[in-house]
């Protein structure tokens, strides 16, 4: 391998680790997996409690059996998502925002992935057209979030083409990417695509850092050439036990990203869903980190901990005050129109 070949996406993309052979210690069938040479040099090889190594390497306790502590949430689409896609590749759950979902490919699937029904489905055909005329329709959608699976994954053409249709849409103001590139491959945030990109605006990125130990020179560069072309990179991680659910580990995180001009903006509680309950943390423990950040940081790096509540009851920023009760590992919990909402504890 030349540092030219290292350094080129395709490279990367193409000698991913997919296989478990590769891998002595792991030895079962699960969820799709591909890990980027890049990301795999992150993995300390020395300890088996790497955090980088618990967000890519398949572990037995995904095929682990488990009853939640309520009924009634489907475990493959614990939010409900299904009842907001008038499309198979649209959600549409709030009045101005729609997601697109325009690929299933993941530069690396993260074991925690949230999507999973949608991401170890292989060979989905995705129609774009039928979503450009669902949001010409719709005069309410002002902002279109494109995510997947890993939007850049396709080719910048395939990429050029659905932004441009979006934006050829009168009433949408605002085009989001979300993905992971930044993090798990940066050398895909060429020049090209950078330049392509820029033509868009005002085009925003979310990307999605975890660890502070994610944001590597490379990684930093990446997001840099994003920011220096007028495209705002944002973050969204997710609180994931054993990775990074302590108050240093954030703290860490979050001033990092603020140093790099990234600006924090989600903490995601971990989803309920099939072979992720082990990362699930304690919904107190977001709550108690970002009490923490607010009294030891810059509000400019204090992200929001936010919960999507199961069975489409939307997004919640959770805070103290949104906790009513809990109950043998059942929490009672209220949104913002006062409404009652019961979401189980991890187990
Ligand atoms: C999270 C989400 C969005 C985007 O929400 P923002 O708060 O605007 O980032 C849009 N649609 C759905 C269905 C979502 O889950
Ligand atoms: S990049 Fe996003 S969609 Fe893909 S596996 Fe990771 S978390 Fe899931």
């Amino acid at each position: 391998m030349t540092n030219e070949e290292w350094n080129s996406w395709e490279w990367q993309y193409k000698n991913s680790i997919t296989d478990l052979k590769y891998l002595s210690d792991c030895q079962l069938n699960g969820f799709n997996m591909r890990i980027p040479p890049y990301y795999a040099e992150l993995i300390d090889s020395r300890s088996i409690d790497c955090q980088i190594r618990k967000m890519a390497v398949p572990n037995r306790l995904e095929l682990r059996n488990y009853n939640l502590r309520c009924e009634g949430i489907n475990l493959y689409d614990s939010l409900g998502e299904h009842e907001v896609s008038p499309l198979s590749n649209l959600l549409h759950r709030y009045q101005e925002r729609v997601v697109l979902l325009v690929t299933n490919e993941c530069f690396m699937y993260c074991r925690f992935c949230t999507r999973k029904r949608i991401t170890s489905v292989s060979n989905r055909k995705y129609d774009n057209s039928k979503a450009f005329e669902y949001i010409k329709r719709n005069s309410g959608i002002s902002d279109v979030l494109i995510s997947g699976g890993d939007p850049f994954t396709l080719q910048d053409k395939e990429i050029e083409i659905i932004i441009k249709n979006i934006k050829a849409v009168k009433h949408v103001d605002v085009v989001r990417i979300g993905t992971r590139a930044p993090v798990v491959m940066p050398m895909r945030i060429t020049d090209e695509l950078v330049e392509m990109l820029s033509e868009y605006k005002p085009l925003f990125i979310n990307t999605h850092f975890n660890h502070p130990k994610e944001i590597t020179d490379s990684a930093s560069k990446a997001c840099a050439k994003l920011i220096d072309a007028g495209i705002p990179v944002a973050n969204q991680s997710v609180l994931l036990k054993g990775v990074n659910d302590d108050e240093e580990t954030i703290r860490e995180l979050c001033l990092k990203l603020y140093r790099n001009r990234i600006k924090p903006y989600y903490l995601y509680q971990c989803d309920i869903g099939v072979g992720t309950e082990h990362f699930r943390a304690d919904l107190q423990k977001g709550i108690d980190i970002i009490k923490f950040l607010r009294k030891n940081i810059t509000g400019m790096a204090v992200p929001a901990f936010v919960l999507d509540l199961p069975n489409n009851g939307g997004k919640l920023a959770v805070s103290l005050d949104s906790i009513v009760t809990e109950k043998n590992g059942l929490i009672s919990i209220k949104d913002y129109d006062g409404r009652i909402h019961l979401y189980p504890q991890p187990e």
